[in-house]
């Protein structure tokens, strides 16, 4: 009699447990994948989900359809549920309402979350952007301060609703500002009669000296001027000390002199820090996994957790290393790294399975992309043999559209953001700014 398949578990679908999940779908093994949501979520373009550019079907894909050919394999099964606990000594998870499910094989890919720096109490007024229901939290927001201002009786009154604060000059947070800085300025002007949306003030908050900090000074420079020029203030050197419904304070340091200034705001936007999923916290309790400073699982060269090679972390949750030439050097927390990682979390899985050694986990980087705006982007990419290339402006602005739509899960959604984009180009509309009346939304305009 043959023996049972295997019960390989996946939990999260994102970049790496997708592609964990592809890369398992043709072995004899048993796969559940189980993720809270029931769509994989293009983390890179829901910026656009929250500034209204994109609507959220454009950006994301029902996981069932986009598994539906690994589906037919018939060992695949997909659960939409919530793992609250992962009991290494049983081998099973914790699900929200059903079940404790088993599992041979774990691979955890869920990803990372919002970082307060231990004020989470700054969390209320100052959403960061993960989920689609950050995204319409902050579309919401930011449509909603408008509407609001345009009520306001005194320009004392309006200002702090026509002025945007963006925590964290990082990515997101660079093409927040950009973006909102097009808004105010293009998409607006005409559709307002008592306020002058031009006047609207769009701050860029950044602790550290320079924007993008991941990419090298050259490019960060191109980058703070593009945003200057676009109309954002950008403030480098800022350590945001309280956040509250009013407003931000921050510091600033001049030698020995610290000074603290308060920016009225009715809209402030996270983009400063992550944390690891609390999935992590879970690992360290039951299977005895060391957490970096960031909540995330410091794995072995083959990206399983210490004392268990049954269990695999990958993507944004694990702190993982790249063993190729010289040192092994840090993963960066980006979607290449975590599809690589799913690859060779599942190829690791299917050689233990075989009875062969599992190999040292080796990231290729192929570069860094970071749009500012409309027409501004920087570009640092690693090309094997000719080294670095680095450009920034419209070249580049046009490089990051296309590798995103490449990118981009399913045919109908790269279709549907080129004609968007096409169209927001040459009209400067932004179609998706309709928002439903949700508590929040009525919350914005009563306040
Ligand atoms: C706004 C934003 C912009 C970004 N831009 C870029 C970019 O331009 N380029 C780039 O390379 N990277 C970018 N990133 C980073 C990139 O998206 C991440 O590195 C990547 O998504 C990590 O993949 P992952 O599989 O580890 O986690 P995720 O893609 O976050 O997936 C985690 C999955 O786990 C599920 N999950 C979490 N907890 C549970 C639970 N308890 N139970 C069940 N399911 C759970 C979630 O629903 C989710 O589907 C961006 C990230 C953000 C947030």
């Amino acid at each position: 009699m043959s023996s049972p398949r295997k019960k390989v578990v996946v939990i999260g679908c994102g970049f790496g447990g997708l592609e964990a999940v592809r890369a398992l779908s043709t072995a004899d093994v048993e796969i559940t994948l189980v993720d809270r949501t029931n769509h994989h979520l293009f983390q890179p373009l829901l910026y656009q989900v929250a500034t209204a550019g994109l609507s959220a079907p454009a950006v994301s894909a029902p996981i069932r359809h986009t598994l539906r050919r690994q589906m037919k394999r018939g060992n695949l099964t997909v659960l939409q549920a919530v793992v609250t606990d992962i009991d290494a000594a049983a081998r099973q998870l914790v699900l929200d309402g059903s079940e404790p499910l088993e599992y041979d094989h774990l691979i955890v890919a869920a990803g990372a979350t919002h970082s307060y720096f231990g004020h989470d109490e700054w969390a209320e007024h100052a959403p960061g952007l993960k989920t689609l229901a950050d995204a319409f939290s902050i579309r919401a927001k930011v449509i909603g301060a408008f509407e609001r201002a345009e009520r306001c009786q005194t320009d004392v009154e309006r200002a702090p609703w026509m002025t945007f604060v963006v925590i964290g000059a990082g990515p997101t947070g660079v093409e927040m500002a950009g973006t909102m800085t097009e808004i105010a300025q293009h998409t607006l002007p005409m559709e307002f009669r008592r306020i002058d949306s031009t006047k609207t003030q769009v701050v860029l908050l950044e602790g550290s000296d320079r924007v993008l900090g991941a990419f090298v000074p050259q490019l960060s420079q191109k980058a703070r001027e593009q945003l200057t020029k676009l109309g954002v203030d950008v403030r480098t050197g800022c350590k945001v000390t309280a956040i509250d419904g009013d407003g931000v304070t921050y510091e600033t340091r001049d030698g020995d002199t610290t000074r603290a200034q308060y920016l009225p705001s009715r809209t402030v936007i996270w983009a400063a820090g992550v944390a690891g999923s609390p999935l992590g916290r879970a690992l360290a309790a039951n299977a005895g996994a060391t957490l970096d400073r960031a909540g995330r699982v410091v794995v072995e060269p083959d990206l399983t957790v210490p004392g268990h090679p049954e269990i695999s972390v990958i993507g944004d949750l694990a702190a993982a290393k790249s063993y190729g030439r010289g040192e092994p050097k840090p993963v960066p927390g980006v979607s290449p790294g975590a599809k690589q990682m799913g690859r060779t979390a599942a190829a690791n899985i299917l050689r233990r399975l075989r009875g062969e050694s599992p190999r040292a986990f080796r990231y290729i980087d192929y570069g860094n992309l970071a749009t500012v705006g409309r027409k501004a982007a920087v570009v640092d990419l690693t090309v094997p043999v000719v080294g670095a290339i680095r450009f920034s402006g419209f070249f580049a602005w046009l490089f990051w559209l296309f590798a995103h739509i490449y990118f981009l899960i399913g045919f109908r959604n790269r279709i549907i953001v080129m004609i968007d984009w096409a169209w927001a180009y040459w009209t400067y509309e932004r179609h998706a700014r309709v928002v439903a009346e949700t508590p929040q939304v009525a919350s914005i305009v009563k306040s």
